[in-house]
């Protein structure tokens, strides 16, 4: 029989050097936990970075994933399929989006939303190319969400990326009046995710929108990250009452299952005619039964509500036995996405809680990430705050 160590050779043999993985590998996930070819168990407070919202193995995942896959898995844009009909219907029903498109990931879907908005303008007879972006974002490894990444080094040696981008500081009132009559798009999470879990001042993203809205550029909202409940609403945006142009998602979309999706407005969605834009797996029946599931259990079995629950709980246990005891210096994030502030000392506190069971993620060298399933049970909640505090008692 293979074992874990030979497993562990062979991958380090073959694939690309550009992870950088600890010395396990699973084989087993069930809810909050998952199992090593070794048989141990470690509870996930990452969950595929953020994706598997309702965790793993989730019996109605399982079975509506079963079911689907003995009847159709994909037939292409050529052809409709039910689950992407019924999919796009739910989502434009619980959201601003009057359209949907589908595709596979965070930055495929960015790239599209790019696309779509110097399209718009195009279509107007008045091209514009200007896109800001934002300091310490991130939107994806492929040349457009590439560069409307504000993080300089992950531009190195790839230049040159596409022209017409430029970054702006987050959070920052200055930055309205950069924003004019040449801006075709402005494209921003809500909450920077990789950045380090950074929440804008109350009241900027709403200023954000009603200047994007006064000169004519499209508001692209970048929650591939931060939607699907994450912060304990379905979109992060909801929280400041505003509604975007274009909106990305991923992530948490398909609950672990590759799938990725652009939300718009029909007027703007109209500018992708045929032969404009396509993505051959976009729409996959799989994938798209896969995130119209993850909807049903969060919104039609009171998953995010509870979860608004399981995050302030989550996080006053936390403020109560790290911060007030001084072994941290703060949590930050909204919901149950929430940032350990430990600076200097994120990778040494992620290594530490490997140790100790436990799968957490560094952002940076400052900031440990904590995504846990917003189906998070109350054996999984007591077993991170006991062991985020034995890993922060050994720092
Ligand atoms: N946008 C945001 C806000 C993200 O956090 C990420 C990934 O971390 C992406 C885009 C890219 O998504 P993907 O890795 O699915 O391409």
């Amino acid at each position: 029989m293979t074992t874990q160590r030979e497993l562990l050779e062979a991958g380090q043999a073959s694939f690309f050097p550009n992870y950088r993985q600890p010395d396990l590998v699973l084989v087993k996930g069930e809810g909050d936990w998952v199992v090593d070819h070794e048989g141990r168990r470690y509870l996930d407070l990452i969950q595929g970075i953020a994706t598997n919202v309702i965790g793993h193995a989730h019996p109605r995942l399982v079975a509506a994933l079963k079911t689907q896959a003995e009847a159709l898995w994909h037939v292409s844009n050529l052809y409709w399929n039910e689950p992407a009909i019924l999919l796009a219907k739910r989502l434009c029903e619980t959201s601003f989006a009057e359209r949907v498109f589908f595709c596979n990931s965070g930055a495929e879907a960015n790239e599209g939303a790019l696309k779509l908005a110097r399209r718009f303008h195009h279509d107007r007879g008045a091209p514009r190319q200007e896109i800001l972006a934002f300091e310490k974002s991130f939107h994806g490894r492929t040349m457009g969400a590439l560069k409307a990444t504000g993080q300089p080094k992950y531009h190195e040696g790839f230049e040159p990326l596409p022209g017409g981008f430029e970054h702006l500081p987050f959070g920052e009132e200055a930055i309205f009046e950069r924003i004019g009559e040449q801006t075709a798009a402005v494209i921003v999470e809500p909450i920077q995710g990789e950045g380090g879990l950074i929440v804008p001042p109350p009241g900027w993203l709403r200023r954000l929108r009603e200047r994007t809205e006064a000169v004519g550029a499209l508001l692209i909202l970048d929650e591939v990250q931060s939607g699907i409940g994450r912060t304990g609403t379905l979109w992060a945006h909801e929280h400041e009452g505003i509604t975007p142009d274009i909106l990305t998602s991923a992530k948490s979309l398909g609950g672990g299952f590759p799938i990725g999706a652009l939300l718009a407005r029909a007027e703007v969605a109209a500018s992708f005619v045929p032969g404009t834009h396509a993505s051959t797996f976009g729409g996959n029946a799989l994938a798209t039964r896969a995130a119209l599931t993850v909807l049903e259990v969060l919104l039609d079995e009171g998953v995010l509500e509870a979860s608004r629950e399981t995050a302030r709980r989550l996080r006053a246990g936390l403020e109560d036995r790290l911060v007030a005891t001084g072994k941290i210096e703060g949590v930050r994030g909204v919901g149950l996405w929430l940032g350990l502030e430990v600076p200097g000392k994120a990778t040494a506190f992620r290594d530490a809680a490997l140790e100790e069971g436990i799968l957490v993620n560094a952002l940076g060298a400052d900031v440990v990430r904590l995504a846990p399933a917003l189906t998070l049970g109350a054996e999984g909640e007591a077993a991170a705050l006991e062991g985020l505090t034995r890993v922060a008692d050994r720092l």
